[in-house]
């Protein structure tokens, strides 16, 4: 976010989460574990509730926490959620296990990009949200948009890149790369004619896509 004390007053007022989560982000902390921001994932979660979401299809489990928090503020729904670091799976099968929530979540173990049969068997999803790798956010979306239901949303996280999709000079290529694909994406997306989206400044930058009807 632009300013820096609006978003330490904003955390500053979000109540602390109980001692799992708070657990899971001092572990995303410590191990360099690219979870949602908090104030981010706020904002998705209160989306979440408001569309009523029943089935959610996450691309990007990492440790899990998104994927619980999502569970919690959502206590009937079920999770499906992709990942495909190995390390990252084992822990988050661990914290899915000791959250007592596991039974709602259905983790799938793989390159999103190559699982879309398990997918497709538990479609149609009411909201899919897109967490993974950021150079690959058109083609997770192009793959699995199909998958969603009417009334549904797309929610892709980090389309501000820190602020970096705003800037003109960028000294490493790698990342000079990375930033191109998702200012691509975000003029794509903005534009796209079967979506309305719009962009929230909030976290690392959260697109809500609403599916035409
Ligand atoms: N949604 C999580 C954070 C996800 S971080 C949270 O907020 O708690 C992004 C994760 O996506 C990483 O763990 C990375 O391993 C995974 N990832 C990236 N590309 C992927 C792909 N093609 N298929 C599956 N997982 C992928
Ligand atoms: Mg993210």
């Amino acid at each position: 976010m632009q300013n820096d004390k609006l978003h330490s007053y904003i955390e500053g007022l979000i109540p602390e989460r109980n001692s799992l989560f708070m657990e899971m982000e001092r572990f995303a902390v410590e191990n360099k574990v690219p979870i949602m921001e908090l104030a981010g994932i706020e904002t998705m979660l209160q989306i979440l509730r408001i569309q009523k979401a029943d089935k959610i299809l996450e691309v990007g489990t990492a440790i899990g926490y998104s994927a619980l928090r999502m569970a919690e503020a959502l206590p009937e729904s079920t999770i499906v959620t992709i990942e495909r670091d190995v390390e990252r799976i084992q822990f988050a099968e661990q914290f899915l296990m000791r959250s007592g929530r596991g039974e709602q979540i259905h983790l799938i173990k793989g390159d999103a990009l190559e699982v879309e049969e398990l997918v497709r068997r538990q479609a149609p999803y009411d909201v899919i949200f897109i967490d993974a790798a950021k150079g690959q956010y058109k083609r997770f979306f192009e793959l699995y948009a199909k998958y969603l239901s009417d009334d549904g949303l797309i929610i892709t996280d980090n389309v501000l890149f820190k602020g970096l999709v705003a800037e003109t000079e960028i000294d490493s290529k790698r990342i000079r790369n990375l930033v191109k694909k998702i200012d691509d994406f975000n003029h794509w997306l903005m534009n796209h004619p079967d979506y309305n989206t719009v962009i929230l400044p909030v976290g690392d930058g959260v697109a809500v896509s609403k599916k035409k009807r």
